[in-house]
């Protein structure tokens, strides 16, 4: 192996087993990478931006410079850098991978632009990706989301958006509701799970009238947003009925999405073939917003409102609320009213005592469930939805019960909270995972160690977040 034109050849024949590996909408979304330079311990590669940098070395670097290795026989380096715009080669017969994408973004749908559309009845148009601030907790989500607005039913199909209570998911999905709505003449329909099994239920009990015209009505959509679809556990005839106008509408290309409260693998009570269909589309996360994303969120929402909150107050809710980003609305919701009712600009003090019951309350407790489980499961290299999961190989299930012991020990979550943070567990599981461990502690009295060590990383963690 020695001139530039050896390396080309091995690189893409790197892609070309990438492409037959990977499904066909990843590989579009994803290896738009280009060589750029190499030599015998390091291949260069550009990609389109920061975001895609970000998210290549997480998802696919070891991945990449595994199949390099398979093919020379040795381990290369994957170096990755982003292109230099001007260079940028267009994408060749039409295929368009997500980019990060400005606003407003381009639409190539077919329908035209037609600004003036009265706003949607299912919809809040506060809801927009215009008032949607990203962060590095959702930015993958929210670039998804985006790509499938500006493309609906050629992105990515379906799409699932899964996260705890108040962190965006009924927004995000309204916001690709709303730019769909308002950039084209496609029919969106916006229902929660719930609806959707009143109207079902309701319609069987019907005439066969009423039933055709609860199936035409989401059958006839172009975009379909169902919103929380933990809702349907065990309500195995509804989840049948979706299923069936799931494969209706993917079957005509037409853009589903979904929210969920956690991931589908995780669901109980749950048709195997729609979890199935559901999983093959592309499934993102939303977590909990940084310090930083928590700053921006409520200066955001001031000007929004048009009042003006001190900064210093900003800081001192966002260091305070690092549940979810409802907490924070709430939170600035009491100060606003305060503001308005006394008529001058609030200080730390007031806010400090306005809000010292928020603020007291166990969830706020710095030490989030969020984060002792982002940093038990580092220090085994598991990610938080593996502790989360239901795997029960030793490698995870003892970080799993870990991570609950050191939850009850330093929080004051209950056992059915911490249950329900590890995918909707029992609390008698939660109880079991915290004898375990005081078992071993008994046998192993270096975890105590451990267990300190990971308490202290815990806590300066919380302290930067
Ligand atoms: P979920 O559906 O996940 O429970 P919501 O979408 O209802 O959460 O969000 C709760 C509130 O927080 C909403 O008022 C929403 O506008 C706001 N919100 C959530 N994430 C963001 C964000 N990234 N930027 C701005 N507002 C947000
Ligand atoms: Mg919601």
């Amino acid at each position: 192996m020695s001139d530039a034109g050896d390396y080309k050849i091995i690189w893409n024949e790197t892609i070309n087993l990438i492409k037959k590996e990977t499904d066909e909408q990843e590989f579009l979304a994803w290896f738009n990478l280009e060589l750029q330079e190499a030599n015998e311990r390091e291949f260069t590669v550009s990609v389109p931006s920061m975001f895609y940098l970000d998210q290549i070395k997480k998802r696919y670097q070891a991945y990449i410079e595994g199949k390099i290795e398979e093919l020379i026989g040795k381990r290369v380096m994957l170096n990755l850098v982003i292109r230099d715009k001007q260079s940028e080669t267009p994408p060749e017969n039409g295929e368009k991978s997500p980019e990060i994408v400005s606003f407003p973004p381009k639409t190539e749908n077919s329908a035209p632009v037609q600004p003036s559309r009265d706003p949607h009845p299912q919809l809040r148009t506060d809801y927009s990706f215009e008032t949607y601030v990203v962060g590095d907790n959702n930015s993958f989500a929210a670039n998804a989301a985006q790509a499938i607005a500006r493309n609906p039913g050629k992105a990515y199909n379906p799409l699932l958006i899964y996260g705890g209570v108040g962190l965006g998911k009924t927004h995000l999905m309204q916001a690709v509701g709303n730019y769909v709505h308002t950039h084209t003449d496609l029919k969106v329909i916006y229902t929660s799970a719930e609806t959707f099994t009143n109207e079902f239920i309701a319609s069987i009990h019907e005439t066969e009238r009423s039933k055709a015209a609860f199936k035409n009505k989401y059958r006839y959509a172009d975009v379909l947003l169902i919103d929380d679809i933990h809702f349907l556990q065990k309500k195995d005839g509804t989840q049948e009925e979706l299923f069936y106008t799931f494969n209706a509408l993917s079957d005509s290309k037409k853009q589903i999405v979904f929210t969920c409260d956690r991931p589908v693998s995780d669901l109980k009570d749950f048709n195997d073939r729609l979890r199935s269909r559901v999983g093959q589309g592309l499934n993102v996360d939303l977590q909990p917003p940084n310090y930083e994303t928590r700053c921006a969120i409520l200066k955001k929402k001031t000007e929004t409102l048009g009042i003006v909150i001190p900064d210093d107050v900003i800081d001192l809710v966002s260091k305070n609320i690092s549940t979810n980003v409802r907490d924070l609305e709430g939170a600035l919701n009491t100060l606003t009213a305060y503001v308005k009712l006394i008529g001058k600009p609030i200080t730390v003090e007031i806010a400090r005592q306005r809000l010292k019951d928020v603020f007291a309350s166990p969830r706020q407790s710095n030490m989030s469930i969020d984060i002792i489980q982002r940093v038990v499961a580092e220090e085994f290299n598991l990610s938080p939805n593996d502790l989360k999961g239901k795997k029960r190989t030793q490698s995870i299930v003892f970080p799993r019960q870990l991570a609950m012991y050191i939850i009850r020990d330093i929080t004051e979550h209950t056992t059915t909270e911490i249950g329900q943070e590890f995918g909707g567990k029992d609390h008698t599981t939660v109880m079991h995972a915290c004898q375990k461990i005081e078992e071993r502690l008994i046998s192993n009295p270096s975890l105590e160690s451990t267990i300190q060590r990971l308490i202290r990383n815990i806590k300066e963690y919380s302290a930067k977040s």
